[in-house]
């Protein structure tokens, strides 16, 4: 008995591998191009971390001239949830950060290094598998998950180590007639990596994010094939990311400890290793502890939040590169046109400890955001997003012609309205111009002077002014009706006079739209119309 009939008798009909590396051709890009991707487990709501690490990889490839793709780690399949891949795939469509390859719905995919769903990789992996029993780096392991306990119970009670190594890796030491011999009778067996590792030993690593790092040696006998014949995701992480020809494995920092592991996996496979950039979560600060962002306790830990409360995607994207790299900041204030494409982004440059996730700040880019877009881009934004959440607003929007005033209201100039923030906020933000105030707060002037007031004014006011005529009508209400005509004015003797010209445009503000802070007064009238500006007025 030797190694290749021990190989030959557990995976009969693999391929040798000589088959898949002539089939995956070295990918043939520019010096420098960066190849990565998104590589998520179908097993739960796509969380706003993995977007992150996405949307790194992606620009990373980008900027490079490299490739980004979706592979689906799916080979824990008890815990694969239902829509778990067309989930991802749509996270990824919605922030418009599709893949150049991979998985394109939950059956179709696109790219020459597939399958690129894990589970459809199975006799890859066995011939891997069937490749390191053949050079007596890989072994079957008969010992059953309770036996597996057994040692781990025993490790506990005597403080040592926990796991599948050196003297506790009880089949490693089996002869290659006992191993033949127990998968002849039947025996159940899974597949474990013969380590060659010491524990007392260092390895140096160079991580892209986390700097030097120094491990001990990996020398865990880890299962490499499970008994449902699919790989662990150590070892399908080392055969895919050679086969689809991986640059760069950038993934969160929970894989760190991992590297010893994965680097031995590679050598012992004899397959060039990647770089690894290791990301530290998104945190955040729960009454002054910091912890990371939960999937259970926190809305805006999955990416389906966003698309929910209406944050536009841009701004989520434009909000994490800003967590990404600190230099994003200024290079958007001197290039507020730009796309976030043609920022300099540099891994090097990410921070090593996690990010604080801060949605006021995530709000205020939206608010940007959204001042840059057209009335139309507003419009059909507002539209796609009412279509799933809100049916008053749908229905405001039914007047196309009208909405698009109302929307273009203090847009499209040097200094565009910065008041929504996301979709959600648009109702709320325009309710007024599809109805009447219910309420009015005059503040510091009665309802009988703003009365007085509204009264005055419309007896001058013409539906056909200019602005500068529009204003000095208001100013001439004010002095007619014993307010002071200028601020300045009234600042030397406030005493004088009940208010100022301000406090007479407030008055017809709140008549005219129940609020006191608006976009322009003069434009939200014109839009109005007429007839609705005075029926307002005289509902005082
Ligand atoms: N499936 C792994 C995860 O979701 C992927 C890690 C990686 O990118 O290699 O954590």
């Amino acid at each position: 008995m030797d190694y290749k009939e021990l190989a030959n008798l557990i995976f009969p009909n693999a391929k040798p591998i000589s088959y898949y590396e002539d089939k995956y051709k070295v990918r043939d890009l520019k010096e420098g191009a960066v190849v990565s991707r998104f590589a998520p487990s179908p097993t739960g709501f796509v969380h706003i971390g993995g977007l992150y690490q996405a949307l790194v990889a992606r620009l990373i490839t980008k900027k490079t001239g490299g490739v980004f793709f979706l592979r689906i780690e799916d080979t824990d399949q008890k815990r694969e949830i239902e829509n778990g891949v067309t989930d991802i795939v749509n996270s990824l469509k919605d922030f418009d950060m599709e893949p150049d390859e991979g998985m394109v719905s939950d059956t179709e995919e696109k790219g020459e290094y597939g399958p690129y769903k894990q589970s459809l990789r199975k006799d890859i992996y066995q011939a891997y598998a069937k490749y390191m029993i053949e050079m007596g780096k890989a072994y079957p392991c008969f010992c059953s998950p309770e036996e597996v306990e057994e040692i781990r119970k025993k490790q506990e009670a005597a403080k040592i180590r926990p796991g599948y190594y050196g003297v506790w890796a009880k089949c490693r030491n089996l002869t290659l007639e006992e191993m033949a011999e127990k998968i002849k009778n039947g025996e159940n067996y899974i597949v474990r990596f013969k380590s060659p590792g010491r524990e007392d030993r260092k390895i140096k690593h160079k991580d892209i994010i986390k700097g030097n790092v120094e491990f001990p040696e990996n020398d865990q006998d880890i299962v490499i094939i499970k008994a449902d014949g699919l790989p662990t995701y150590h070892f399908a992480h080392a055969v895919d990311d050679h086969l689809m020809g991986t640059t760069h494995v950038i993934r969160s920092d929970e894989w760190l400890s991992s590297v010893p592991l994965h680097l031995q996996l590679f050598q012992e496979l004899g397959f060039k290793p990647p770089k690894y950039a290791h990301i530290s979560p998104i945190m955040k600060n729960d009454n002054g502890n910091k912890r990371k962002l939960s999937k259970r306790k926190d809305p805006e830990a999955a990416v389906s939040y966003y698309k929910e409360e209406g944050i536009p995607a841009e701004a989520v994207k434009e909000y994490l590169i800003n967590i990404a790299n600190s230099s994003f900041e200024n290079w958007r204030r001197a290039n507020p046109e730009k796309s976030i494409e043609d920022f300099d982004f540099d891994l090097n440059k990410m921070s090593v400890s996690g990010a604080l996730f801060d949605m006021v700040k995530l709000l205020d880019i939206g608010k940007t955001v959204i001042s840059k877009m057209s009335a139309e881009e507003v419009y059909n934004e507002s539209i796609k997003w009412a279509k799933e959440h809100d049916d008053e607003l749908l229905k405001m929007l039914e007047d196309k012609e009208y909405s698009l005033k109302v929307l273009g209201i203090e847009r499209g100039n040097s200094k565009p309205r910065k008041d929504i923030s996301k979709w959600s906020d648009v109702k709320d933000n325009i309710i007024y111009m599809y109805k009447k105030p219910e309420e009015y707060d005059f503040d510091k002037i009665s309802r009988e002077d703003a009365k007085k007031v509204i009264n005055e004014y419309l007896k001058i006011y013409n539906e056909n002014d200019d602005k500068d005529t529009w204003f000095n009508k208001i100013k001439d209400t004010a002095e007619k009706c014993g307010y002071a005509r200028e601020v300045k004015e009234y600042k030397q003797n406030p005493e004088k006079w009940p208010g100022h010209v301000g406090d007479v445009s407030t008055v017809l503000r709140v008549a005219i739209t129940g609020r006191r802070n608006t976009p322009d007064l003069y434009e939200i009238m014109n839009v109005l119309g007429k007839d609705e500006v005075i029926s307002r007025l005289q509902a005082i």
